[in-house]
């Protein structure tokens, strides 16, 4: 291990896909990276084995060796005991996974310092030392993917409450007594806003037989499939239906904005933030969903502070998890 380097290797671990990248933590530069998809089936050691594998395709990518590093960092979409560098679980990913030493995986098989955090708390970090959240002291970062996960920036430092779950914007409520969410709650805003909820409402549609685009687009798509992670339909995609007019995702996608809204909306009223910071795969791909959420949020919140905040993309855009994790590794060097 080069004890001054000031690369990293930073791997993000998401509901759907994995992503790792070498990055310059003087400037937040990735130097390369590199992609696998997730999978539900993966048991402890398969799932291991994949993130040993795209972190050695990042390496490889960026021409770097594990030596050259200071450090790998991983951001979890699932319940981690940070201080022990313990994987709990990932109830949307993998129901095998059960206090995985991912940390200490890590170490064995790169010969480095690793650490592994919460993936939306990691990637409102990414966005705190080099995205959309520089030189704010306040502000708040919702990801919006198979999920919706949020993170507050108080002070310049993460916000974690008292049993480190701070900042789960996804399940405020926004209907009472509504839509079952996959938490088990009701009513709450993952279940009407997320890439998945917006996949049931459209696979609901094409079921009742409502013309769409969305028959060419996805010729295998199959209306009666469960839309659990990686089947959701793709960001991609939902842009391509949007830009080329397709009026029932249109619909959808402005209904999953203003749910959006609402919940901003209440986070604006309670927290007060300077800055929210947008970002995930679907809010990156389709900018209908940021203008609709963006409008309720500002119609719905209090006067005061709506004319406030100041809500913007994430700086980072695909990476924010990636720099966040890799700013984690660094930080695992100590
Ligand atoms: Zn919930």
């Amino acid at each position: 291990m080069s004890p001054k380097s000031t690369y990293a290797l930073g791997i993000d671990f998401g509901g759907t896909k994995l992503l790792a990248a070498v990055v310059d933590l003087s400037n937040g530069k990735v130097v390369a990276t590199a992609k696998k998809k997730t999978s539900a089936s993966d048991g402890p050691e398969e799932l291991m084995a994949r993130v040993f594998d795209v972190g050695e395709g990042a390496l490889k990518a960026a021409k770097f060796k594990p030596k050259e590093l200071a450090g790998v960092g991983v951001g979890v979409a699932g319940q981690v005991d940070a201080d022990r560098g313990l994987l709990l679980g990932t109830p949307n990913l993998s129901q095998a996974i059960v206090d995985l030493p991912m940390a200490k995986g890590l170490t064995d098989h790169f010969g480095l310092p690793a650490a592994l955090a919460n993936d939306v708390q990691i990637a409102a970090l990414g966005e705190e030392r080099f995205g959309a959240g520089t030189g704010i002291a306040d502000f708040l970062c919702v990801f919006v993917g198979t999920g919706i996960g949020g993170a507050l920036v108080r002070d310049g430092a993460l916000m974690t409450g008292a049993a480190g779950t701070a900042g789960e914007i996804g399940h405020l409520v926004i209907d009472a007594g509504g839509r079952l969410c996959g938490c088990g709650g009701h009513g709450h805003l993952e279940a009407y806003a997320s890439r998945t909820a917006i996949t049931r409402s459209l696979l609901g549609d094409l079921k009742r037989g409502r013309p769409s685009l969305l028959r060419e687009l996805v010729p295998d798509l199959d209306p009666k499939a469960s839309p659990q992670g990686g089947t959701a339909l793709r960001s991609g995609v939902l842009a391509r239906a949007v830009e080329a007019g397709d009026e029932l995702v249109t619909e959808a996608i402005v209904e999953a904005g203003r749910y959006l809204g609402l919940g901003l909306a209440s986070a604006i009223n309670l927290l007060n933030p300077q800055r929210i910071v947008l970002g995930g795969g679907v809010i990156e791909a389709v900018d209908l969903l940021f203008e609709a959420a963006v409008r309720t949020a500002r119609r719905e919140a209090l006067p005061t502070p709506a004319q406030g905040v100041e809500i913007v993309k994430a700086g980072l855009g695909d990476h924010s998890g990636v720099v966040g994790a890799a700013i984690l590794g660094g930080a695992a060097a100590g």
